[in-house]
């Protein structure tokens, strides 16, 4: 397929290429757009044609369903049944932004962009291309992260042409993401409010408005993984060719012990990248050192197109810190553990 690509500034958007990429939305094709959390490509929302092509294009499995980007927040009422208290306070507060709700589904959105359940999943992005593309196609856009199903989600344009040139029928290359990690996924259909899908607005931020917010109790270990009520929590996700590790512990100890696997590795021609914080980007020896940022907000920012560069740099072995399963670093810890499959080394272990 060819793919028209155009490039936008978000501070001085032209017009003119939101109307051409707004157009291949109206006639059910698909565009990829940028968003301040992650590339999202996108279709037609309520055109069961069009969303079929956003599977098509990512391999992605048809029963994770689709989150549907508006740009008015009283389009909910087009799509939604059941709008509670706690569901409009949270709009109300966190949009536009990167929190997604999940309500009761009215019949008008197709089973194909929920993924067959009653539910649909809504969120307003706040990045201005995105609204503009929103608004000028005139309808609710269905849009996934605009990678290939299983590999890290992209935030930067050049990781999005690189992985979906030939894929899509338009991309909107719009700069670098603010946040970097996908919506915090949150279910309103019960009482009590319970996170789906942990990210930059975390649990704190919900609480102080909400009252009492749960979170989804299979996300923390990797044998509940396929219990996970977000039907996307339990596939293979945001893995690089590289084999990644997690290697947790006191500080100074992880430091020593990644040294000490770069020299086992070498000993092997297995090629080793780290991702450490700022402070600690001297500490290290070996082929490929990558500075995550110097706060948790930053290593959010960071973290996928990271894990692609591991890949361009064509690493055999990565290995990470880990973080503090608290506010970001929850949302952090989530996309990191998935790209490890789950691997955790011990800082305090010995090596065979
Ligand atoms: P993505 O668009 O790739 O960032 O993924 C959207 C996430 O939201 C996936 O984990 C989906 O499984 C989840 N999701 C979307 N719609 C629903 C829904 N109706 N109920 C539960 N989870 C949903
Ligand atoms: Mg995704």
């Amino acid at each position: 397929m060819e793919t028209v690509i155009r490039k936008i500034d978000e501070n001085n958007i032209d017009i003119n290429v939101i109307k051409e990429m707004a157009e291949k939305i109206k006639n059910g094709k698909t565009v990829i757009f940028p968003t301040e959390t992650v590339y999202g490509l996108g279709a037609d929302a309520m055109n069961e044609d069009a969303t079929k092509k956003i599977y098509e294009a990512k391999g992605r499995p048809s029963d994770n369903p689709l989150i549907v980007h508006i740009a008015d927040i009283k389009d909910v009422e087009k799509i939604a049944l059941e709008i509670g208290e706690k569901a409009k306070i949270a709009m109300e507060k966190f949009w536009p932004g990167p929190l997604t709700i999940i309500l009761k589904k009215k019949d008008i959105v197709p089973n194909v962009t929920s993924g067959g359940l009653e539910t649909v999943a809504i969120r307003m992005p706040s990045n201005k291309i995105a609204n503009a593309l929103i608004k000028e196609s005139k309808t609710q856009i269905a849009a996934p992260s605009a990678n290939i199903s299983g590999r890290p989600s992209p935030t930067k344009a050049e990781h999005v042409v690189k992985e979906m040139d030939g894929r899509v029928s338009g991309i909107i290359m719009g700069g670098d993401c603010n946040f970097g990690l996908e919506s915090t996924v949150v279910d309103f259909t019960e009482e009590i409010p319970m996170i789906l899908r942990p990210g930059s607005i975390t649990k704190e931020m919900l609480e102080e408005v909400l009252g009492k917010v749960e979170i989804d109790p299979s996300l923390s270990k990797k044998e509940d993984n396929k219990k996970a009520k977000a039907p996307g929590m339990k596939y293979k996700h945001y893995s690089p060719n590289a084999q990644v590790y997690i290697v947790k512990g006191e500080e100074n100890k992880v430091v020593k012990k990644m040294n000490e696997l770069y020299l086992k590795n070498h000993a092997e021609s297995k090629k080793t990248g780290i991702m450490c914080m700022h402070k600690d980007i001297d500490k290290f020896n070996c082929e490929k050192v990558i500075d995550l940022g110097e706060t948790y907000e930053e290593v959010a920012s960071n973290l996928f197109a990271a894990l692609i560069k591991m890949d361009e740099y064509e690493m055999d072995i990565v290995y990470s810190v880990s973080f503090e399963n608290y506010g970001v670093g929850q949302a952090i810890m989530n996309r990191l553990l998935k790209s490890a499959a789950y691997k955790v080394i011990d800082a305090d272990e010995t090596i065979l």
